[in-house]
């Protein structure tokens, strides 16, 4: 006896016709035409149904705060950052989870069911942190929200963030971030990775740092990463974020650096909306596009996940907590356009940051958790090319979100009235 049966699936991985059986919020089977009573059943009728979203880099802390105090008139990096500077004195605890909780809600409508987000340390009342456990506990039932301590100042060039940063870890923040290219020089920068990665390995925790965001092709912070990450034995539990320099990077050096990347077990996140956006701002034509190399990446065996980074923030004034539109822009900046490569894509917002963030139970094994997505598309491809509507979304094998199929209304004469939107009979 099952508590739900889900007939009909397509799997991201290809397989077609599968039912899903459901029983005490875990996945009981995966098999065409399972048998056995079921408490409800649901008819998937031939689309995707995959495990949720996952975003592997986020800033929760700031979301949703477009227009406080003002608006970023230039739409950079630095003007982004001294904007959190102007913000940060006047944040309230209660607006900072009212934020994130709305952030929350308009995830799970999405089907992203786990997020790791990155909160600001520089602040020594610590308010976000305190706010940001806050929204942990209280999304717990319906979303995995994990929490990296980071020193957005400079954990070396911000006065007594260092302190802040290991406050936040005994609060119960879950991994140790950096900041290095924003340290004052090359030199601090290597000491602050040195550092960040010796506390992480004392403390038994995962480092995930935003790493060489410049278009600075000497830029070497990653280098430094990955070394510390081998010396101190934490292969497969650290990340570079961003790694926009190595866009800029010599081709000789790259390749030197990737299996060094790969021998540290060091993972790397893109984040193609913001990268495309902040990157080559310094540049006349031809301008770099300055998103990470995925493509090599991959190839080298690293795992790559892409992150959402900002919505409507200091930062970003767009975003919609919709992983398929960053899975979509990563796909058309690293020209990902190979069957492949498309899939490498749907899998970079899926399977590939549940592996960076540890996620317990993720997948479509009988065994892992009962959390899936029903999606208005046949595969991974169709998904990303339509943005598809997230048709029912579970948790626990409970339906947690549901939204509407799309459809196009026409009103030409002659035509339809109501045409499917996916164009498929
Ligand atoms: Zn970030």
């Amino acid at each position: 006896m099952f508590d739900l049966i889900l007939r009909n699936c397509n799997l991201p991985d290809g397989r077609r016709g599968m039912d899903i059986g459901i029983r005490d919020g875990r996945i009981a089977a995966v098999e065409a035409a399972l048998s056995g009573e079921a408490g409800e059943v649901i008819d998937a009728a031939g689309q995707l149904v995959t495990p949720p979203f996952v975003d592997a880099h986020f800033h929760m802390d700031a979301t949703l705060s477009y227009g406080l105090p003002r608006v970023n008139q230039s739409g950079t990096l630095l003007e982004g950052i001294a904007l959190w500077g102007e913000l940060k004195p006047l944040l309230t605890q209660e607006a900072l989870v009212e934020r994130a909780l709305a952030y929350c809600d308009w995830a799970v409508a999405k089907g992203l069911l786990a997020i790791r987000s990155h909160v600001d340390v520089c602040d020594p009342r610590l308010l976000a942190v305190e706010a940001l456990l806050h929204v942990k506990d209280k999304v717990r039932p319906y979303l995995d929200l994990q929490l990296v301590a980071f020193p957005q100042d400079g954990v070396l060039r911000s006065p007594g963030a260092l302190d802040n940063l290991k406050r936040a870890l005994d609060m119960g923040v879950d991994v140790v971030g950096g900041i290095p290219h924003f340290e004052r020089t090359m030199a601090d920068g290597a000491e602050s990775v040195r550092i960040l990665c010796e506390l992480a390995a004392e403390r038994g925790l995962p480092v995930d740092m935003h790493c060489d965001e410049s278009d600075d092709p000497l830029s070497r912070h990653i280098e430094t990463l990955a070394f510390h990450a081998q010396r101190l034995g934490l292969q497969g539990r650290v990340t570079g974020s961003h790694l926009t320099s190595m866009h800029s990077m010599d081709n000789y050096y790259v390749s030197k650096l990737l299996p060094l990347m790969a021998e540290a077990g060091v993972a790397a996140v893109a984040n193609p909306l913001i990268n495309i956006t902040l990157q080559g701002r310094h540049d006349t034509y031809p301008k770099r596009r300055g998103m990470t190399r995925v493509p090599e990446l991959l190839t080298a065996g690293i795992p790559v996940a892409f992150g959402h980074d900002c919505v409507m923030d200091p930062w970003y004034s767009l975003g919609s907590a919709d992983m398929l539109e960053v899975a979509a822009m990563g796909l058309h900046v690293a020209q990902m356009t190979s069957q492949d490569g498309m899939r490498a894509c749907f899998a970079a917002v899926t399977a590939a940051p549940a592996r960076i963030l540890g996620l317990d139970g993720y997948g479509l094994e009988p065994g892992c958790r009962g959390d899936l997505v029903l999606l208005q598309a046949v595969d991974p491809v169709e998904a990303l090319r339509l943005r598809a509507t997230r048709l029912l979304v579970l948790r626990g094998g409970r339906v947690v979100a549901r939204s509407p199929a799309a459809v196009a209304a026409l009103a030409l004469p002659g035509r339809p009235s109501c045409v499917d939107f996916t164009h498929r009979s």
